[in-house]
């Protein structure tokens, strides 16, 4: 693909939902990409559509099948990357309005898992600045205390 070693200077993240996405230079210039969902779905088996419906739509299916649908995932995947782009996507030069730059706020230290927030994003609790994966484990049914830290998003008690 072009997007990857053509445009790479800014990027502006908005995500409105759609398998599409526009990268461009500071001053608008840019290119589109955007999936063509139908032709990506032609290449699906019917088992794997099938795994796909019940795993990951319908929140159904047990280890094997996760398993069996894993599998199948990453074969297509190495399916698509032989289909020429132009088939899978849509790829547009396009000139856009970029924001402004986004807005640097200051820095703080968790007190409980000692990583570093953005100020906006952290919450006092009892005294204690802490950030949002702390905050939520504290009002669930296992709290997090200064003993613990964050571990992929989990509070964990320190090795
Ligand atoms: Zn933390």
């Amino acid at each position: 693909m072009v997007v990857d070693s053509v445009l790479h200077s800014t990027h502006r993240n908005t995500n409105f939902g759609k398998t599409a996405f526009t990268l461009t230079y500071r001053n608008g210039e840019g290119i589109r990409v955007s999936v063509k969902s139908d032709r990506v779905r032609e290449e699906r088996s019917a088992e794997t559509s099938g795994l796909f419906e019940k795993i990951v739509v319908r929140r159904e299916g047990n280890e094997e099948e996760q398993r069996r649908l894993s599998s199948l995932w990453k074969d297509l995947s190495f399916q698509l990357l032989e289909i020429p782009d132009e088939e899978v996507f849509d790829i547009a030069r396009v000139v856009v309005e970029v924001p402004f730059y986004a807005r640097i706020f200051t820095c703080v230290k968790c007190s409980v898992c000692g990583e570093s927030v953005m100020e906006p994003r952290v919450r006092k609790s009892s005294g204690e600045t802490v950030c949002w994966p702390v905050r939520i484990r504290s009002t669930t049914s296992s709290p997090a205390t200064v003993s613990q830290r964050c571990i992929g998003g989990e509070c964990k008690d320190p090795p």
